[in-house]
């Protein structure tokens, strides 16, 4: 294709839409109208459009005039009165007072209710088969989105299906009342393409659908979409599956192969893709899917977008510590569509393209490419979003004869997270349609091609393309420069998303198995020490099969680990600081390049998921690297005072031998914590780890080994508490003692550190990290959609085994039983099995000791409250039901006991006031929640809601390193928080040295070295 003819070709057509559109405005611009004023104050008030989209987001749950008032105010009239934007056409806003403030309120909802519905075309089927028939008559196609809101559960999965069956059916009885649009033969539209289309969303297919369980994920998608794929083929239509979070990405593509190849659809081929070219990835996506096309011999479409979720996508690569996954510079993103549009062109003959797109370039581009191809009519056609820009798809249609409107229907409720996407989408700087109907930017610079705009602007190196590279490889080794290590960040995220990513991990778990049941020695004073005695460690979904072998510790190993520790203590102390963390950096990256080993063998020992498993190893390597750099910060004296004559040197030195006792359910990352702290604050260590999962514990020693640390300064100890828990917490050269555990032991514990033996040189230091009874209160404008789920992940995630996991949900009584209905059905659908399969979501607890204490509880729960779920468990193994039960109030012990299981109690709470105070009503202050939009209610949780870690809006579970240092205070523990900067003081007793620097009435010049 002649490039230089083509551009010519695009701006021509460029410039004749723009003269079709003329001064037109689209509704949602115009000024005349209140939207339009509503959507320009937005634009040029960066903080009120973050008000105004947060208040559009909680709208829907405000059900009674009185919550609508009060959210109004704490988002809009914080200073003085509500901003005039919003009272702008509305009557009686003059008259001041609470009537005033009511009428406003309703007018305000009324106005946000007709700002979603000119994006929505109806809410019942009858309304928008009526509207359809409308759009139909102006020579509009259409295609048909059914909103709903997420889909959390199989029954909702269902409902959103019926939904589905029961538009088609609208549909088809309509569909015979509608003339074919174009000129060609038959009840086909232009010929050749079906009057019914439909669109929809994939999420909504499988509420347990995830990444990390690709196939079994496909499969239970096919299972629901073959019906509606089956009824949309009896009424001769289309249907389009959406493309929606990158997350899903694969999954989806996988969905639209399998249904496409499927025996009984292979002939019918009226079903297509949306990709989102915003991505990189999607171009390879398109290159293999037309290839698969082409081999297979089935035709099929592809809707091209650019995509909807890029700032979510941004902002959630950046949290995970991934490259960008979408392009950083929009011309880069309209390069790829221009591509993507051109391949598929040029492979018309197997592939049908929709583009979907509201650029005056891209769609020029489009037109003249599909010209200068000589492609034909019926192999592509134009799709706008219903609502959107008017004044261009009028444009659109008049210069292209197939255009086709995306259409939602459906309810307000949904609507209202469509309307945010929409508005986010209108008024970014980067739109199109923003930068042609408010900023208006001239045509020609509009019409621009994008390589010219990248070229003009130097923007291409911001890409992701380009930083791919340099972003992928993980952070540089600090193995050799342990002089200056870089900033801290945290260990990746692992992305499921990836093949080689889950290949990886299946191999990390066959290799792990082969090496079952091997023996592990004791590790003290350097050397590996074989007992005679050895217990077994065993996989608690299947206990018969035995993990591996420990040598166990008896008083005299004790002994001589202390006295190893002691005897390296000295040189280990006076060790450089910097050498210190050296090997933390270097233990470190020994844990990275084995990091699927060390997650494969806790799937095994501690039953964890392969998503928390990874998790656990990244948090080890957080701590590495964090402490690593906390005590190079620590490292350095600190000089106080600045008096003429004196310096005041203060600075630390270690506490000395340190025992570490670890738990199971964080086998290595707390491990690894706490010893790491220890090690690199210059004290040794005797390492306890937990007998259930010692191997793990035996991993922490590999990787210390690896970075080459001194004989004697770090002893692998695994033993029976009941029998070296003693001799080591009270053996007189012990100084600190590091414990994270029950609340029982954490204070026994403490108790027999306090007990002082005469040869004892200091007196011991206990830092105990304990239980937890953790509350999320659900506030009656919460957004479930988010709650239950992340209510869900925090009790039963891990099958609850956390010390930070929820087991009380405080629901206030306005939402309680919607609550309580999509939970219980959310929990339903929740596959429960052994670890090392994906898809299961929970699995066996640790062993038959914690089953039979947690049913216990579970009986208690029965008598205390009523037990609404008890799920069904799989034979074998240490499985415990997944239990919910309400009715339950402060007064029950299922309220006020650690469970530490699977288990949540549901209370509800009368308003937010009783929410709070019974969420302050045990013993413990750990972690906590709270769900709610309301911007006074958050603000004073954070006053009052008195726990260690409290999460606003997301689950109580997953500390990060470094960004929410973890622990808890009354019971839950005694310490400063881990991961955070004031952990490693806890391992040092700080030292002030003060010298008088004047001799005879002579004071040196330079007294301070610190000046
Ligand atoms: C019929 C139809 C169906 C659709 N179906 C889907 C779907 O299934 N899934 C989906 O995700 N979206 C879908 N969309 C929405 C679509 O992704 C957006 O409407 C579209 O991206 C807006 O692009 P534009 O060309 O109209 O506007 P433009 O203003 O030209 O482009 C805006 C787009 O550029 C991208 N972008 C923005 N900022 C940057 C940046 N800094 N760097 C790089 N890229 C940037 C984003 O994708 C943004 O949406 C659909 C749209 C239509 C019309």
């Amino acid at each position: 294709m002649d490039r230089r003819r083509l551009e010519a070709h695009i701006r021509e057509r460029g410039l004749e839409f723009f003269s079709r559109i003329g001064d037109a405005q689209p509704s949602l611009f115009n000024k005349d109208w209140w939207t339009g004023r509503v959507m320009d104050a937005c634009m040029r008030n960066e903080e009120f459009k973050v008000q105004l989209f947060r208040f559009i987001d909680v709208l829907p749950s405000l059900s009674t005039s009185d919550s609508l008032r009060r959210h109004i105010e704490e988002y809009f009239s914080r200073e003085e009165s509500v901003p005039g934007v919003l009272k702008w056409g509305i009557k009686g806003v003059g008259l001041g007072g609470r009537l005033a403030m009511r009428m406003l309120s309703g007018a305000i909802r009324k106005n946000l209710e007709m700002m979603a519905k000119t994006f929505i075309i109806g809410e019942t089927p009858s309304a928008t088969v009526e509207r359809l028939g409308d759009l139909r008559k102006q020579g509009y196609a259409f295609t048909l989105d059914q909103l709903g809101e997420a889909t959390l559960s199989e029954p909702e999965a269902d409902r959103y299906a019926a939904g589905i069956h029961a538009l088609l059916d609208a549909l088809s009885e309509a569909q015979s009342g509608w003339p074919a649009l174009g000129e060609g033969e038959g009840a086909l539209d232009w010929g050749d393409s079906p009057r019914i289309n439909i669109s929809i969303k994939p999420s909504a297919m499988y509420s347990q659908a995830k990444a990390v369980d690709p196939a079994g994920s496909v499969e239970a998608m096919a299972e629901r979409l073959k019906p509606i794929y089956r009824r949309v083929a009896e009424a001769g239509g289309f249907l389009c599956i959406d493309m929606e979070k990158r997350a899903l990405k694969d999954v989806t593509i996988g969905l639209y192969r399998r249904l496409r190849s499927d025996p009984e659809f292979r002939d019918y081929p009226h079903l297509g893709l949306a990709l989102q070219i915003y991505m990189p990835e999607s171009e390879r996506d398109l290159e293999r899917l037309l290839e698969w096309a082409r081999r297979e011999g089935l035709p099929i479409s592809v809707r091209l977008v650019k995509g909807a979720y890029w700032d979510y996508e941004s902002v959630v690569a950046d949290q995970a510590g991934w490259p960008v996954p979408v392009y950083t510079v929009r011309p880069e993103t309209d390069l790829a569509f221009e591509r993507s549009a051109e391949l598929i062109l040029r492979h018309h003959d197997v592939c049908h393209l929709a583009s979907g797109s509201h650029n005056v370039r891209s769609v020029c581009a489009v037109m003249e490419m599909a010209r200068l191809l000589d492609v034909p009519q019926d192999r592509y056609e134009f799709q706008a979003l219903y609502g959107m820009a008017e004044p261009f798809r009028q444009a659109l249609l008049d210069l292209t004869p197939r255009v086709r409107l995306y259409c939602p229907h459906g309810e307000m409720l949904p609507g209202m997270a469509y309307l945010i996407r929409r508005l986010l989408e209108n008024t970014a700087n980067e739109s199109f349609l923003r930068q042609t109907f408010v900023e208006g930017v001239e045509a020609e610079r509009l019409l621009e091609a994008p390589q010219a705009v990248l070229e003009r602007t130097g923007a291409q190196a911001a890409s992701p393309a380009s930083d791919e590279a340099a972003e992928a490889s993980p952070a540089p080794s600090p193995a050799g420069e342990p002089e200056a290590p870089g900033p801290f960040r945290n260990e990746p995220h692992p992305d499921w998303l990836l093949p080689e990513v889950r290949q990886a991990y299946a191999r990390a778990l066959e290799g792990v198995r082969s090496r079952f049941g091997r023996t592990y020695p004791l590790h003290v004073g350097g050397e590996d020490v074989e007992t005679d005695e050895v217990a077994d460690s065993v996989n608690p979904a299947r206990p018969e099969e035995v993990v591996g072998r420990i040598c166990q510790a008896g008083p005299e190993t004790v002994e001589q680990a202390v006295a190893a520790a002691d005897a390296a203590l000295p040189g280990w102390r006076d060790t450089p600081v910097r050498e210190r963390a050296g090997y933390l950096m270097q233990a470190a990256a020994a844990a990275r390049s084995r990091l699927y080993d060390l997650s494969a063998w806790q799937t095994f020992e501690a039953g964890k998921q392969w998503p928390e498993a990874y998790l656990d190893v990244c948090e080890a390597i957080d701590f590495l690297e964090y402490y690593a750099r906390e005590m190079i910060r620590l490292g350095s004296p600190r000089y106080l005072g600045e008096v003429a004559g004196e310096v005041n040197e203060c600075f630390y030195q270690p506490k000395g031998v340190s025992a570490v006792l670890a738990p199971w359910n964080f086998p290595l990352a707390i491990s690894c914590g706490m010893c790491a702290a220890a090690l690199v604050a210059g004290n040794t260590v005797v390492y306890k780890p937990s007998g259930q999962t010692s191997v793990v514990g035996h991993t922490l020693l590999q990787v210390l080994r690896e970075a080459g640390l001194p004989a004697g300064v770090f002893n692998y100890l695994p033993g029976r508490g009941s029998v070296i828990g003693d001799p080591l917490v009270q053996h007189p050269r012990v100084s600190l003692i590091a414990f994270t555990g029950s609340m029982e032991v954490g204070l026994e514990i403490i108790r027999k550190a306090g007990r002082t033996h005469p040869d004892q040189p200091n007196v011991k230091r206990v830092i105990a990290e304990m239980g937890g009874k953790n509350a999320i209160i659900v506030d009656d404008d919460a957004d479930l959609d988010v709650a239950v789920p992340a209510v869900l992940k925090s009790a039963f995630g891990y099958q609850g085994q956390k010390c930070s996991a929820c087991s009380r949900v405080i629901v206030l009584e306005a939402v309680y039983e919607r609550f309580l209905e999509r939970l219980l059905e959310a929990a339903r659908s929740m596959p429960i099995g052994p670890a090392e399969d994906p898809a299961n979501a929970m699995g066996p607890v640790i062993s038959a000791s914690a089953r039979k204490t947690i049913l216990e509880y579970v009986e208690m729960a029965r008598r205390e409250g009523t037990v609404v779920y008890e799920s069904d468990v799989p034979a074998g193994g240490y499985y415990v039901p997944m239990t919910i039960v309400s009715d339950i109030t402060p007064a029950h012990r299922v309220a006020q006991e650690e469970i530490f299981g699977p288990v949540l109690a549901v209370m509800r709470a009368r308003d937010f006031d009783q929410a709070l105070a019974w969420a302050n009503a045990t013993r413990f202050a750990l972690t906590g929640g709270v769900f709610s939009r309301s911007p006074d209610h958050l603000k004073r949780c954070r006053r009052e809601f008195r726990v260690g870690n409290l999460y606003l809006n997301r689950g109580c579970t997953g500390a990060i390193v470094g960004r929410q240092p973890f622990g808890g205070f009354r019971m839950s523990g005694v310490g400063s928080k881990a991961g955070g900067p004031d952990y490693l003081l806890q391992f040092m007793d700080p030292r002030c040295v003060t010298e008088n620097t004047m001799r005879r009435g002579f004071v040196p010049p330079q007294e301070h070295p610190a000046l």
